[in-house]
């Protein structure tokens, strides 16, 4: 596995120089686009493979909207979750705000474009923002296997200073009355949680949690229940690659999210988690060398689950 791992990244690398690394967040304008590794974490033989610049520090962007979605699921149940954001792909770029207006039902389509992500990371429960952060990072800690976890304060202080489109979204959303409660403390945790820093093996972890029916295979523990990981793998395969989605589904076939700071999480069902970081995106904002890998491992491997 290593090996087809090592051979599938080489043969990838050049694709990098077809993207651009995202420089709207101008702390992210000053990555390597060169890079590119992989992580593959098979839940059978509870082995991780890794090849490339697999153990590469990036920001995990929009991949958290994963995770607070999960969390915001085990705390508000599904029923108050989308009564605030809906449950359809919209075929927009990630950071669009167009249909919050035209939309009838006035939410967010759906949990991975920002406005939706937004709106979800309003729904976590907490005394204060340093007590949902606590519960964010603690539960990405978790589904991870990563105690480790840290977030990046130079990329989520360039966020912060130069997030206008998101805030706003976020201000839309408040004039809807999908978000409560100051709009700028909903911002500040949405920035953060997209400033942890991850590896590709720390993704290709939570992907395997996510392909095991939200069971830990490392240690056997439920993090979330079945129910849950089969919503968060329906919407990966629906809206997970933004208006990409659809694209990467036929020539990939498996769930995944994409993050703007060049992460991808794929979950295999049954079989694999995998996370790659090519930090070069294509112009709809996913990693470029990366989802040529997956390809190539789709292929190889047979794994579309189409
Ligand atoms: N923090 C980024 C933003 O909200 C995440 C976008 C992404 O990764 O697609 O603009």
């Amino acid at each position: 596995m290593k090996l087809l791992l090592k051979k599938l990244v080489d043969q990838s690398r050049e694709w990098s120089e077809y993207g651009n690394v995202a420089s709207y967040i101008p702390e992210l304008a000053k990555i390597n686009p060169d890079d590119l590794g992989i992580s593959l974490y098979d839940i059978k033989k509870n082995e991780i493979y890794c090849a490339g610049d697999s153990g590469i520090k990036f920001t995990i962007q929009s991949i958290s909207k994963i995770i607070t979605l999960m969390l915001a699921l085990n705390e508000n149940g599904e029923d108050e979750v989308f009564s605030k954001v809906g449950k359809e792909p919209t075929g927009d770029p990630f950071n669009s705000i167009i249909k919050l207006e035209t939309y009838s039902k006035k939410k967010p389509f759906n949990p991975m474009i920002n406005a939706g992500a937004i709106a979800i990371t309003s729904l976590i429960k907490g005394k204060d923002n340093s007590e949902k952060f606590a519960k964010i990072l603690n539960f990405f800690k978790k589904i991870s296997g990563n105690n480790k976890l840290v977030v990046d304060n130079k990329v989520f202080k360039s966020e912060k200073e130069t997030g206008d489109r998101n805030r706003s979204i976020a201000f839309f959303l408040k004039s809807l009355g999908v978000i409560s409660g100051d709009v700028n403390d909903v911002l500040d945790l949405y920035f953060k949680q997209c400033s942890i820093m991850v590896s590709s093996k720390d993704i290709a972890r939570v992907g395997a949690v996510l392909s095991n029916g939200g069971v830990a295979p490392w240690n056997g523990e439920e993090i979330i229940s079945r129910h849950i990981s089969k919503i968060i793998n329906s919407f990966m395969v629906t809206c997970g690659l933004y208006d990409g989605s659809g694209r990467f589904a036929i020539q990939v076939g498996i769930p995944a999210k994409s993050g703007v700071g060049g992460g991808i999480l794929c979950s295999v069902p049954g079989k694999y988690g995998i996370g790659v970081y090519g930090p070069a995106l294509n112009r709809r904002g996913n990693s470029i060398a990366g989802i040529e890998v997956l390809k190539k491992l789709s292929q190889e491997l047979d794994l579309s689950i189409f």
